[in-house]
């Protein structure tokens, strides 16, 4: 035990300590390799008209940012028909699933998700001493019903990531309207769609509805999350937004740290909305790139879960951690999700072309 456990504020301490003995999340030196496949980032980078935006900002680096992104918060307003005080915007969705978690919840209360989604959720929800429910999941996804049977008098959020990291399963947006008429009042419905671009376009060629404009307009107590950090090819410099009810994003705005969001953060997302070139250039190479690897890892007798973003939740019938480690001997670097309860799948982000090769031989080798 360190001297500090005693220091501590109790639902801290219940958290733990974590020493990772090799970085997992974020790019690190301390890993060398050829290919890593291991964090839903875009392979083909940020739009170049964000990069142009980025620099003619940089010089203005000695000042605070624009703490209410005004610029931005317009911008995204009229792209969903909202008015500015209905949007915030937050350094990367994490950041803000930890101010949404410290606006609704405190010791006793709780939050519920599915059993094998974001980690995120568990973590903001713990920080603040509250308690995190998890329902099992159903056909690799949610499962609304138990969601709706979970929630008590405790209960404040319910986050639903649609699509589903690490699985990718999507719920259908009739689904998720029977859920939210079904809902009670004092529960927050927090719609994560990190995935959102990808997962429009696959549910546009399956003839799926996902998503809907009037979601934000529709129900009071819902918020909708989206992030610069995937299709936009910008998780580097730490931007996403969320939607919902003017009083409510009021109260997640106190909370926020300030200055949180840099002055070329704000630039860039900005010039990555307007360029919408780039996104459907990212989506539509995934779409393609995706399929195509789907099509290889089950011929080599993995169960792929099919997937509606820009990653592969594959199960491979044996150890996938010893998988991930023999993967990463080869310079390839992915997911095992053992963490998530799922000790035989892993999650394999979708690259360019080059890439897929790489670790679809790396791949082959191994498992033969
Ligand atoms: C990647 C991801 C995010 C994005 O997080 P940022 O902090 O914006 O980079 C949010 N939710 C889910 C489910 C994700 O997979």
């Amino acid at each position: 035990m360190s001297c500090f456990s005693d220091l501590v504020a109790d639902h801290v301490r219940a958290l733990g300590v974590e020493t990772p003995a090799e970085p997992r999340r974020g790019d690190s030196p301390a890993i060398p390799r050829r290919v890593k496949l291991a964090a839903n980032e875009s392979p083909y980078g940020p739009s170049p008209k964000a990069m142009a935006a980025m620099r003619k900002v940089l010089e203005k680096s000695h000042l605070y940012p624009d703490n209410d992104a005004l610029q931005l918060r317009r911008k995204l307003a009229e792209l969903h028909s909202l008015e500015a005080d209905e949007v915030i915007v937050s350094a990367g969705l994490t950041g803000l699933l930890t101010v949404i978690a410290r606006t609704l919840l405190q010791p006793g209360r709780s939050a519920i998700t599915s059993e094998c989604s974001f980690l995120a959720y568990g973590i903001s929800t713990r920080a603040v001493g509250a308690r995190l429910v998890e329902t099992p999941r159903r056909k690799d996804g949610y499962d609304l019903d138990a969601i709706l049977s979970a929630i008590d008098p405790s209960t404040r959020i319910v986050f639903l990531a649609n699509p589903n990291n690490p699985t990718g399963t999507l719920i259908e947006s009739s689904a998720v309207e029977r859920f939210l008429q079904r809902v009670a009042p004092h529960v927050v419905v927090v719609i994560d769609e990190a995935y959102y671009d990808y997962a429009r376009h696959f549910a546009a060629a399956r003839g799926v509805e996902y998503s809907s404009p009037d979601y934000v307009r529709r129900w009071q107590n819902l918020v909708l999350l989206r992030t610069f950090s995937k299709a936009h090819g910008l998780a580097g410099l730490r931007i996403g937004y969320g939607l919902g009810r003017a009083e409510l994003i009021a109260y997640f705005a106190r909370l926020q740290d300030t200055f949180s969001v840099s002055g070329v953060a704000e630039a860039a997302a900005v010039a990555a909305l307007e360029d919408q070139e780039h996104v459907r250039f990212a989506v539509e190479n995934n779409a393609m790139e995706a399929e195509r690897l789907a099509h290889e890892i089950s011929r080599l007798g993995c169960r792929v879960v099919p997937t509606w973003a820009n990653f592969l939740c594959c199960d491979l019938g044996q150890d996938a951690a010893a998988v991930a480690r023999e993967l990463r001997a080869e310079g390839v670097v992915v997911l095992p999700l053992g963490e998530w309860g799922a000790p035989t799948s892993l999650r394999i982000t979708v690259g360019t072309a080059e890439q897929n090769r790489i670790f679809l031989g790396a791949f082959r080798k191994i498992l033969r």
